[in-house]
């Protein structure tokens, strides 16, 4: 019996009897991480790595869960089950599982380059290996972080020479979070205040209550005008092309994504500036970690499965795809749709990620724009058609 295989619910183990990242309720659901895709409301129970607890909450709201420690066993039916760090987000979770000393570890999204608000990825060795594969072509390569966060920085500190408001749109979940802690690493709060819309600021209220000292930025009702012309905001991709940016004057907007390694997706969105940075492995990465296994069956999830099975196989893995439900982009709703596509936009379309969008509505008066976050529906139907496939 396999340890792993899919059903109509989701992954699920039959010896552990639960599911991992289920897209249907069900009675007992290992969740890899707090992203829309993987961690879905409904089920009975939910069992999670401790700090992802409080970004769970508040997706999920009031849910029966259960946190396990980094590394610590329980026993779930016939099996033993350990969570250890995938390196995405705060309380992502490789999910391994061991039966009569056969091991499977499903890794959920994971990435190897450096985050300093979350835990680095384990390598873990495992018979099977269940891997994503959002980034999984040979063009993707990302530069290294820290040139990454120096060029927001310097873009950054030239618009408010300027007088001029640099806003950038990243994924509200992960990597705002991640963007504020190497500025400030880097000493780039100096340079002006540190804008949050208000679909960030509540998750960086979570990440601080679990502990991850996130900047926790401002609000922009609660800055004064002149002070925005030296601001950096923060928004989701949402925000892009909503009256939410009327406030701003003359201004400069970037996209920091994985997806701006394809040429022609900043310049199709009419955006300034695109900074390549992902909370996803590039394909070295996704390469080094399935080696690192030393598996001999891989089982790629999602992203680009046919080319990332097909490389795999002639390689000498035994290499499958299961059909999931997880989101194939990966970091799609960090692409704004072009300007054509406001209109859609505008009506609530707005970021997956937006976990808790009702509490973050009655926090923020500060307009239209954010409130349409409050929908909560998700972008991801509507920006996936749009979503390069380079
Ligand atoms: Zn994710
Ligand atoms: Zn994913």
């Amino acid at each position: 019996m396999d340890l792993i295989c899919v059903r109509p619910e989701g992954l699920y183990c039959p010896a552990g009897d639960f599911y991992i990242d289920p897209w249907r309720p069900v009675d007992r659901a290992v969740i890899t991480h707090a992203h829309g895709d993987h961690a879905r409301g409904g089920s009975s129970r939910y069992l999670a790595a401790q700090p992802a607890a409080s970004v769970l909450r508040l997706r999920l709201g009031d849910v029966t869960l259960d946190t396990l420690p980094y590394g610590a066993r329980i026993r779930m039916r016939d099996v033993t089950v350990s969570l250890h760090p995938a390196g995405h987000v705060l309380g992502s979770a490789q999910v391994r599982i061991e039966h009569r000393g056969e091991t499977c570890v499903v890794s959920g999204d994971y990435k190897l380059a450096p985050d300093p608000t979350c835990d680095a990825f384990e390598a873990l060795r495992c018979d099977t290996f269940v891997t994503e594969s959002t980034f999984g072509l040979p063009i993707y390569r990302w530069v290294d972080p820290a040139i990454v966060f120096d060029d927001i920085a310097a873009w950054w500190h030239g618009n408010a020479t300027a007088g001029r408001t640099s806003i950038l749109y990243a994924y509200a979940f992960g990597k705002a979070q991640r963007i504020e802690t190497e500025l400030a690493a880097v000493g780039a709060l100096d340079i002006g205040p540190l804008v949050v819309h208000g679909a960030i600021a509540s998750l960086n209220a979570a990440y601080r209550a679990a502990g991850v000292l996130v900047p926790p930025g401002q609000r922009v009702v609660d800055t004064d005008k002149s002070a925005l012309r030296r601001a950096l905001v923060l928004a989701p991709p949402s925000a892009a092309g909503t009256p939410w940016l009327r406030r701003f004057g003359d201004f400069s907007d970037a996209l920091a994504s994985g997806w701006m390694q394809v040429r022609g997706a900043r310049r199709r969105r009419a955006l300034d500036r695109g900074f390549v940075l992902s909370d996803h492995a590039d394909w070295p990465a996704l390469d080094a970690a399935i080696n690192a296994t030393g598996a001999a069956r891989i089982i790629v999830t999602h992203g680009h499965v046919p080319v990332m099975v097909r490389w795999l196989n002639e390689r000498g893995w035994r290499a499958e795809a299961f059909a999931t439900e997880f989101d194939d982009q990966g970091e799609a709703d960090a692409l704004p749709p072009p300007a054509s596509d406001t209109a859609v936009n505008a009506t609530g379309a707005a970021d997956a990620n937006v976990p808790n969008g009702a509490a973050d509505a009655e926090t923020d008066a500060t307009g239209a724009a954010e409130a349409t976050d409050a929908t909560g529906a998700p972008a991801a139907a509507i920006n996936a058609a749009d979503a390069p496939h380079a």
